[in-house]
């Protein structure tokens, strides 16, 4: 007797292998093979916005996933110009994301593909995204690979120096010397920033090299005393490469630079290169150098022997700045950046060169504090959460933000900060399998990461969280799935999965999806109003998440 499938059993339509679509539904492929729904171009914009496209994902290359993001966001300029510049200025701005070239390049495409209102709010845009000489050079470079220079830009630009306090453009001037090719001569060659203000004037001409012709003390005197500070450590640098100072006079020199830093706030990038080996210019910075410079030279601080107990000075200055929440929001100093410091610190030595050191107990708790300070905050919602984090072979290979942190390890640490707030959780990995992680909320970061890492490889299932708790009758309200979208293994699709646990479980049990690459995907159903799809590291999704599942 040969069996009869029925007609609907063919179409099954409450578990169809996820290497088909589901009759009915708008999907998508995915780039491993499997479909999904597609993101809307709106969450797609914030997904770029935050993670960027630098290393492309498992299954695409950069260029690709660059031209990919770029045609999303032609899209929402197209649609709606103002919101896509509002979009770009609120995740800037709040610091949401790990690096803000994402921001700058949408920000370059719409003074190309904007309509004339656009255009126009995009340029006032600039100098509140671009608020640092490497920010305003990556401006100028992307626009000039897509565009000509017109009188709105030029403003735009130029504000960048006009409306920025005295004092602060000096700093500008002294920090950012020269990035990517790119110095403030050019740009203010090209920009001609146009203001009244005799300061400001003085210091423009300044970084045109204008100092020779037309330079009598009076405009010495207008620079101010930041650029007369950076003039004279220059001075003291040439002086102590000169070679013919005596150990003594050369500790004076050393001395003297560090007391004009001190008193001037002078950037570490302004000083010269024979004093950065010294361990009293960095005991001199330590106290004020911005939190961003702070974090990438604790390695080096560590190595000149500035931190070997808990009870060093510089050790109490650098904890203490990395455990004050005010400073870290206002530095906008990213979870992300904390973790890929608290990453290098830890193993005690650089990525390239040859720089070693001890870490300091105190300073590896400090940046544990601040990875979790950098969030929004949440409060317990007192629901029972499932956090399945994808450990598969794509995720364990995709770098987030084209840091050295892969997906799955920030998924892993992205887990922990519910886990800490949520008493009722669970935290899995999945990828064709499912298993316990062994991550509790009490671990640190760093045996989060490890106990994750041991788990990885193999294929993707991303329905396997909801099989789970159906098969083992488990109460949950929240099931949270941090992943790449790129799911394929399964024999029913993660919505269906989670459609029939809802029946035989829990009717309002809801569903968040953490994309952790910019990718055009998710398995969440757009319209379900019980799923939910967020982006992976932006500061603001773990309170965002709570919102979700306590409405
Ligand atoms: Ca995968």
């Amino acid at each position: 007797m040969t069996s009869m499938k029925s007609y609907s059993g063919r179409v099954q339509a409450k578990a169809t292998p996820q290497s088909r679509p589901v009759a009915g539904k708008a999907e998508v492929q995915n780039d491993a093979g499997g479909f999904g729904f597609a993101l809307d171009k709106w969450a797609r914009l914030h997904r770029f916005l935050v993670l960027g496209a630098e290393g492309g994902t498992f299954y695409v290359g950069e260029q690709k996933l660059v031209e990919a993001n770029a045609k999303a966001v032609v899209e929402c300029l197209k649609e709606d110009g103002s919101r896509t510049v509002l979009e770009i200025l609120d995740v800037s701005v709040s610091g949401r994301a790990p690096k803000n070239e994402p921001a700058i390049f949408a920000l370059a495409l719409a003074t190309v593909y904007g309509d004339a209102a656009t255009k126009a709010t995009a340029y006032r845009a600039i100098p509140r995204v671009c608020r640092i000489g490497t920010h305003l050079f990556h401006f100028c470079q992307a626009v000039q690979d897509l565009r000509g220079w017109s009188r709105g830009l030029r403003g735009g630009v130029g504000a960048f120096y006009a409306d920025r306090d005295e004092a602060d453009l000096a700093y500008q001037l002294v920090k950012y010397r020269q990035r990517d090719g790119w110095t403030h001569k050019d740009v203010i060659k090209l920009a001609h920033p146009k203001t009244k203000d005799p300061v400001k004037n003085a210091l423009i001409r300044w970084a045109l090299g204008k100092t020779k012709e037309g330079d009598d003390s009076d405009q010495h005197v207008k620079r101010g005393p930041i650029i007369a500070a950076f003039e004279e450590v220059q001075r003291l640098g040439v002086e102590l490469a000169g070679g013919t100072t005596t150990a003594t006079q050369a500790q004076r020199i050393v001395r003297e630079i560090c007391e004009l830093t001190g008193k001037w706030r002078l950037p570490w990038e302004a000083l010269p290169t024979q004093v950065l080996a010294s361990a009293q210019t960095w005991e001199t910075l330590a106290p004020t150098m911005p939190l961003g410079a702070l974090l990438r030279n604790l390695g080096r601080m560590s190595s000149l022997g500035l931190t070997v107990s808990n009870l060093s000075e510089t050790t109490k200055i650098l904890a203490g700045r990395l455990t004050d929440r005010e400073a870290i929001r206002k530095a906008r100093l990213h979870p992300l950046s904390i973790l890929q410091a608290a990453k290098v610190y830890g193993q005690g030595h650089g990525d390239k060169g040859s720089l070693t050191w001890t870490a300091a107990g105190a300073i590896k708790d400090a940046l544990e504090g601040a990875f979790y300070l950098s969030f929004d905050s949440i409060e317990s919602t007192g629901k029972a959460w499932l956090l399945g984090i994808d450990v598969s072979g794509s995720m364990t290979s995709n770098h987030l933000a084209g840091m050295n942190v892969t997906a799955a390890e920030g998924a892993a640490v992205m887990s922990m900060i519910t886990a800490r707030k949520e008493a009722v959780h669970e935290i899995y990995g999945f990828d064709h399998g499912f298993v316990d992680l062994g991550v509790t909320a009490k671990d640190t970061l760093a045996e989060a990461i490890r106990k994750t890492n041991k788990n990885n490889g193999g294929g993707t299932d991303c329905a396997l969280p909801m099989i789970f708790a159906l098969e083992n009758k488990l109460k949950v309200d929240a099931f949270v799935v941090y992943t790449d979208n790129e799911t394929w293994a399964g024999k029913v699709h993660p919505f269906q999965a989670l459609q029939a646990y809802r029946k035989a479980l829990n009717p309002g049990a809801k569903l968040i999806v953490v994309g952790m690459t910019a990718t055009g995907f998710t398995i969440a159903d757009p319209s379900d109003a019980g799923m939910l799809d967020v982006v992976g590291f932006d500061p603001a999704t773990p309170a965002a998440m709570a919102d979700f599942v306590r409405g």
